[in-house]
């Protein structure tokens, strides 16, 4: 039977391109067949988050976020990573295995860096804790965001070296992208990578007033509606595409690159790209608000997941620990 594995941080709400690169598609997998695990990773994000009260309310938001979207946790072991401590035991184990020239090449660390961030330890080595991560449920195949490939390599190369060492004790997993390129990298209001860190992002429950303003701060130019344009080069289209019809797409854009009068303006677009997105969210979003209305369901939810993920954790780590000679 092959098991699925797929986390994500709860560092603030979930936007967009968590929603197209992560989210959705491991609501997707955890409808194959297969065993499915996934963690809302919470030791993670202390490398960013350092306020207690909102680390906790991102917690059941995520939780929220995943099951309005349609994760059935009958199915899927819904839990949050730092119920299951044996992942720190694991991550102490990969550590000694692991070179710190291997780290030193992790490009999320290096962009973290490049961006001014100023690294933790934690944030170095956070590529071994989420190598742990996958490794504690003998994970076969992890469903990743692209910007994730590089950690899911690295925790095969992690198995390698632990392996070749102490004989076949871990699971080597495989990545798995989303199948549609375009999910690969949901572009910000700045054009740039939609991201948590860099404040471009949108809540994919965002609506209203508070949509119709985050919308209004996508970065266009001051060209006329009149004037022809390449609808390619505008990323406005991408964000659309992410919602519409290829047919209505194609209308839109073929309306921008002709151009003259009655062709749509950069606020037309927008107003497009508000409607399909309270559109696309509108069960969703008042699941989600249903859920965050009964916390203590939500807590009872993930005490189940954890004491499930928790069984599978224990037998890995037994196992590492007698191979490496801790039992
Ligand atoms: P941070 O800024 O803290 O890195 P983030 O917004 O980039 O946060 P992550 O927690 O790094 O979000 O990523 C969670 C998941 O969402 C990952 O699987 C990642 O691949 C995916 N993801 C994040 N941003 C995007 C994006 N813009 N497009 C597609 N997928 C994304
Ligand atoms: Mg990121």
């Amino acid at each position: 039977m092959t098991t699925f594995l797929s986390g994500i941080q709860p560092s603030g709400r979930p936007h967009l391109g968590n929603y197209f690169g992560a989210l959705r598609q491991h609501v997707a997998a955890s409808r194959k067949a297969g065993e499915h695990f996934y963690f809302i990773a919470d030791y993670h994000s202390l490398t960013t988050v350092s306020d207690a009260d909102e680390l906790r309310d991102s917690v059941r938001d995520l939780a929220a976020t995943y099951l309005a979207i349609g994760l059935d946790p009958e199915r899927a072991i819904l839990f949050q990573q730092s119920r299951v401590p044996e992942v720190c035991e694991i991550t102490w184990l990969l550590s000694c295995v692991t070179g710190m020239g291997l780290l030193e090449r992790a490009h999320s660390y290096k962009d973290k860096v490049a961006r001014g961030i100023k690294p933790s330890v934690g944030l170095f080595t956070y590529p071994i804790l989420m190598s742990a991560d996958i490794i504690a449920y003998d994970a076969d195949v992890v469903p990743v965001g692209k910007d994730q490939v590089q950690h899911v390599e690295m925790a095969q190369d992690m198995v390698t070296h632990f392996n070749t060492r102490y004989g076949d004790v871990f699971k080597r997993p495989e990545y798995r992208l989303a199948e549609n390129a375009t999910m690969h990298k949901v572009l910000g209001l700045d054009g740039e990578k939609m991201s948590k860190s860099y404040g471009n992002d949108i809540w994919m429950f965002e609506s209203g007033k508070k949509l119709k303003k985050r919308v209004g701060q996508i970065v266009t130019d001051s060209r006329p509606p009149e004037e022809p344009k390449d609808p390619d080069g505008l990323f406005l289209f991408d964000l659309l595409a992410l919602f519409l019809e290829p047919s209505e797409l194609g209308e839109w854009k073929e309306k921008v690159r002709v151009g003259g009068e009655g062709a749509p303006g950069y606020g037309h677009l927008k107003l497009r790209l508000m409607e399909a997105i309270e559109e696309h969210f509108t069960e969703a979003r008042a699941r989600y608000s249903e859920l965050m209305a009964d916390p203590a369901e939500l807590d009872r939810l993930l005490t189940r997941g954890a004491e499930r993920a928790r069984e599978r954790a224990v037998r890995v780590r037994d196992r590492a620990y007698a191979a490496c000679g801790l039992r």
